[in-house]
């Protein structure tokens, strides 16, 4: 049987983390010299688009490249829902 990785878990995120060589999937610093250092999950297909919590769609993210992508989501959400 296929074990589930947690979302979000401390393990899940230090695999993530060795995985992409201590550095940030999108801005490529080292998470030794961002602020705060400790890394955040990201989705890499977001979860209203179908993305699943399967490690291959995780990626870990500095707290500056997550805040700014975070925002752009929401961007997006709300003009989706000022559509509708
Ligand atoms: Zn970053």
């Amino acid at each position: 049987m296929k074990k589930k990785l947690k979302f979000n878990s401390a393990k899940a995120r230090s695999e993530l983390v060795e995985l992409q060589g201590g550095k940030c999937c999108y801005c490529r610093k080292p998470f030794a010299e961002t602020r705060p250092k400790q890394p955040t999950l990201e989705h890499k297909k977001p979860k209203m688009y179908g993305g699943t919590n399967e490690r291959s769609n995780l990626a870990a993210a500095c707290w500056q490249c997550n805040q700014r992508r975070g925002r752009q989501m929401n961007a997006t959400k709300q003009r989706k829902e000022a559509k509708a």
